[in-house]
């Protein structure tokens, strides 16, 4: 064979294997609990147990939804919605106390098909943030409610209020007791669905001893929450300061659609370069338009799980992670 056959069929297969890396996959998903220190829970079998379970069960809730075709925003909803109930992560009940001991929760969501968002922040009083944020993006001209008048305006729409010690939970009562323990654990969802569309879902109690009405990066559209079906579907958590002032969800996607990077190359730029450099301790979930995952922290450890099912295959791969071992899970 001479050089110039060589050459041309070298550069043939790098096409081929291109074109199969790229190839769309028929759904895919990817969930956080929140990223942190999380000594106690990586260094503790039976600890961990509960935590590795319950991000199965988010995965498995999801992926039912997928398989039978639901759209993306409906598996976003559902899956957070599911996170949020669960007293094990810092979103919804479970949620980690502010400085006056108050439990004031923030979240959002993005549709990748047409940019359309909604978000609450510093609610008090609302069971499932996630349905308050989907419902000011469709039953209002708004983005981002906060406060009392988002509960108003989740009240009117006949969501579910509950009382602000709802949220708390034995864990909670002893660090409003102590308030000096960490606690992470906010939640997070992206999906792409099988008709292609992308979205994203980030739902948290913010950080510990937040004061004066902070609101942190999870209702931020750009900032916790993107997602845009041209690029990826991006939820963050970590210090949400440091995710506010890099536009992290934003940034992802603009590295990716702007400079050709992959979706694993743009995430661990920022969580790696960028945070670091600025300190900014945390994580994000993303998944690009084809279905390629990536889950970047610059934590000890972030709870996250993915499953997603290639075109060609009959059955779809499921993982669990809390610290750097991946735990493959059986069909
Ligand atoms: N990012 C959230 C916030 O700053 C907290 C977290 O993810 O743990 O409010």
């Amino acid at each position: 064979m001479c050089m110039r056959t060589f050459l041309i069929s070298i550069g043939l297969w790098f096409c081929v294997l291109s074109l199969c890396h790229a190839q769309k996959r028929e759904y895919a998903m990817a969930i956080h609990g929140g990223a942190g220190t999380m000594d106690a829970v990586l260094n503790d079998q039976e600890l961990a147990a509960p935590y590795y379970a319950s991000l199965d069960s988010a995965l498995r809730i999801g992926e039912q939804l997928l398989a039978a075709g639901a759209m993306a925003e409906e598996v976003v909803i559902a899956v957070v919605r599911y996170l949020e109930d669960n007293p094990l992560f810092n979103a919804g009940k479970g949620a980690t106390v502010s400085f006056e001991g108050f439990f004031e929760l923030d979240a959002s969501i993005m549709l990748g098909k047409d940019l359309r968002a909604g978000a609450v922040a510093g609610v008090k009083t609302v069971r499932n943030p996630i349905t308050a944020a989907y419902a000011v993006m469709n039953q209002s001209p708004h983005v981002m409610l906060s406060g009392e008048g988002a509960e108003r305006f989740a009240a009117e729409q006949g969501l579910e209020i509950v009382e602000n010690d709802y949220f708390a939970t034995p864990r909670t009562l002893r660090i409003i007791e102590q308030l000096k323990a960490e606690k992470n654990g906010t939640v997070g969802c992206v999906v792409l669905d099988k008709q292609g569309n992308l979205a994203a879902g980030t739902s948290t109690g913010g950080m510990l001893r937040k004061r004066w009405g902070r609101i942190g990066d999870a209702p931020i559209i750009g900032a916790g929450t993107y997602a845009d079906n041209n690029s990826c579907a991006v939820s963050c958590t970590g210090h949400g300061e440091y995710f506010i002032r890099h536009a992290v969800a934003f940034n992802l996607c603009a590295r990716y659609k702007f400079l050709g990077e992959t979706v694993l190359q743009a995430a661990e730029y920022i969580i790696h370069r960028e945070l670091n450099t600025d300190a900014g301790n945390g994580g994000l979930i993303a998944v690009d338009k084809n279905g390629q995952i990536a889950m970047p922290f610059n934590s000890a450890g972030m709870f996250r799980g993915s499953v997603y099912k290639e075109t060609v295959s009959p059955v779809s791969v499921r993982s669990v992670a809390i610290g750097s071992e991946i735990k493959m899970l059986p069909q």
